[in-house]
């Protein structure tokens, strides 16, 4: 074990959910068909959890705490300092409708984020910033990410909400330091797998690789670093676009069982992840692969093997120890 590091009690179960509607992917075309889906996905997604009782962590993008916004003076979100990324034509809010929801869906998500408030099993709303910057990228200062928290943390005290949880966009950590002045408790690391150093795209293909293999899940251990925790992920319950459309469902449940199975043997966490837009890739097989692992899981704590959480109840529970 390392300095920083946690000895837990028993297995813990993480779910956490970037949820981001059409900010995750700017509105690409090709997805547009995904973003009508992923609400009734949504649905069905917090049934399951109602049914087994399992709590999640939903990482929301700011901007779906709202149902409308406009312009003021021409400018839409006016306090909002903007990333100012090389690549970047114009201003970074030139994709936001400044409309409502009846107008563009895809880009308001009011009506979900008080359906995962009024879920049977308790969930935690998490932060995946206000608009989905890439925080690691060059042109995103301090000023604007902590912009957006700012933004973030109003838009959840507006629904009785304080904000402890945080999930950098496409996993891409930077100014952890940021996070942690906003009063954040921890955020979600990279997935913690041999090949979590690599570059990018090799990263990407060893992926792949690992999925086609359908090669057992390692179960991870918080870590505090620079007063915050982080809670590694151990595994993305893959979409079915692209090179996953040939994975068989079966492969991601039996993913996921190894990794349960090696939280409860080592007192780790098993951190699935995924984003709710996901499941709209093939709703039905997903969501039936989802509840053969919440089944596993029932049966696991039955036994007193595993409990679950989420990633703000981890780390209180994290703080009360350390
Ligand atoms: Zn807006
Ligand atoms: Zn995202």
């Amino acid at each position: 074990m390392q300095e920083g590091e946690i000895k837990l009690e028993k297995g813990v179960f993480i779910i956490s959910l970037d949820t981001e509607l059409a900010w995750g992917t700017r509105n690409l075309e090709k997805y547009g068909g995904h973003y009508q889906k992923t609400r009734e996905a949504i649905d069905r997604l917090l049934n399951l959890f109602a049914k087994y009782d399992i709590k999640a962590t939903w990482a929301v993008v700011g901007h779906l705490f709202l149902d409308e916004c406009k312009k003021v003076d021409g400018v839409v979100h006016p306090k909002i300092v903007r990333p100012q990324y090389k690549d970047l034509k114009g201003d970074w809010f030139n994709i936001d409708p400044a409309s409502n929801i009846n107008i563009a869906p895809e880009w308001y998500g009011k009506d979900i984020v008080e359906k995962i408030i009024n879920c049977k099993a308790k969930q935690e709303i998490g932060c995946h910033t206000f608009s989905h910057i890439d925080v690691s990228k060059e042109g995103c200062s301090e000023e604007c990410f902590g912009s957006e928290l700012d933004e973030c943390k109003k838009m959840a005290s507006a629904f009785g909400l304080q904000l402890a949880s945080f999930v950098y966009p496409r996993n891409r950590v930077a100014l952890i330091d940021v996070l942690k002045d906003k009063g954040f408790l921890c955020y979600r690391d990279r997935d913690d797998n041999c090949f979590k150093n690599s570059e990018e795209r090799l990263r990407r293909l060893a992926h792949a690789v690992d999925n086609y293999l359908c090669l057992p899940v390692k179960a991870t251990t918080p870590k505090k670093t620079n007063g915050i925790w982080s809670l590694p992920g151990s595994y993305f319950y893959i979409h079915k676009d692209g090179w996953a459309k040939f994975i068989p469902i079966s492969f991601r449940v039996r993913k996921a069982k190894t990794g349960i199975d090696s939280a409860i043997s080592n007192k780790q966490i098993f951190h699935l992840w995924f984003h709710p837009f996901n499941l709209a890739s093939d709703p039905d097989g997903l969501i039936y692969g989802l509840e053969k692992i919440f089944i596993y899981f029932k049966k696991m704590k039955a036994e007193g093997l595993i409990e679950n959480m989420t990633m703000g109840e981890m780390a209180n529970y994290l703080n009360s120890k350390s």
